[in-house]
């Protein structure tokens, strides 16, 4: 998911895998996407959205190449490899990604049309995750 709002950082892990798990599933996945060029990071957070419930998120700066990923301690699917796979796919797209976007601000897009683009954006990041995991299921 994009759009950070309402994250509460350094909490407790509550619930789910535990960090040193997920470090390891970010350094293979790092290497999987060859992305060992970015500096990246796993950070355990508490999404307070209320419109939906939000597995994962992202910050990057792309001039750095950095990027903290974000994992909620209360994983609605349980699928921790999956939302983190997701956020590294954003993370590539994140160039591209924020291109498309300056344009749209830039054009006075609706708000219908930048929902429109970034339904097609996660539509993308989930066909593309789902490839990378070798999954038909989700
Ligand atoms: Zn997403």
């Amino acid at each position: 998911m994009k759009n950070d709002r309402k994250i509460i950082f350094n909490i407790k892990e509550k619930r789910g895998k535990p960090k040193a798990f997920l470090n390891k599933l970010l350094v293979k996945w790092q290497k999987k996407l060859q992305m060992t060029d970015w500096k990246l990071d796993l950070q355990i957070v508490d999404f307070k959205r209320t419109d939906y419930r939000q597995s994962g998120d992202f910050v990057a700066n792309l001039k750095k190449k950095t990027a903290s990923i974000l994992i909620t301690w209360n994983p609605f699917r349980g699928d921790e490899e999956y939302t983190l796979v997701h956020e590294l796919v954003h993370v590539l797209l994140y160039d591209y990604d924020k291109s498309c976007e300056n344009e749209l601000i830039k054009n006075k897009v609706s708000k219908a049309k930048h929902d429109l683009y970034l339904e097609k954006l996660e539509n993308l990041a989930h066909h593309l995750t789902r490839i990378l995991l070798g999954r038909s299921d989700r």
